[in-house]
């Protein structure tokens, strides 16, 4: 469980940022271990989404300098 030494209260792991700070005071939280709190993993739909933009933009140059005529996609 996260624990945020200066708000004085335990967070959700989910509340605790991706770099691991409290979302309140932007203070690095603890575990209750003592540990620095895990970095909140990137979900895997967010690489998913950053393949797909990176294939639909790529795709787009490709399109756009193949037919310059079309514009609009
Ligand atoms: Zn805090």
């Amino acid at each position: 469980m996260p624990w945020c030494e200066p708000c004085d209260r335990y967070l959700s792991p989910n509340a605790v940022s991706v770099v691991g700070t409290c979302p309140k005071c932007g203070e690095r939280v603890t575990d209750t271990d003592g540990e620095p709190a895990d970095s909140q993993k990137v979900p895997w739909h967010f690489w998913l989404f950053v393949g797909a933009a990176g294939i639909y933009l790529g795709w787009r140059q490709w399109i756009l300098l193949l037919f310059p005529q079309v514009l609009i996609l």
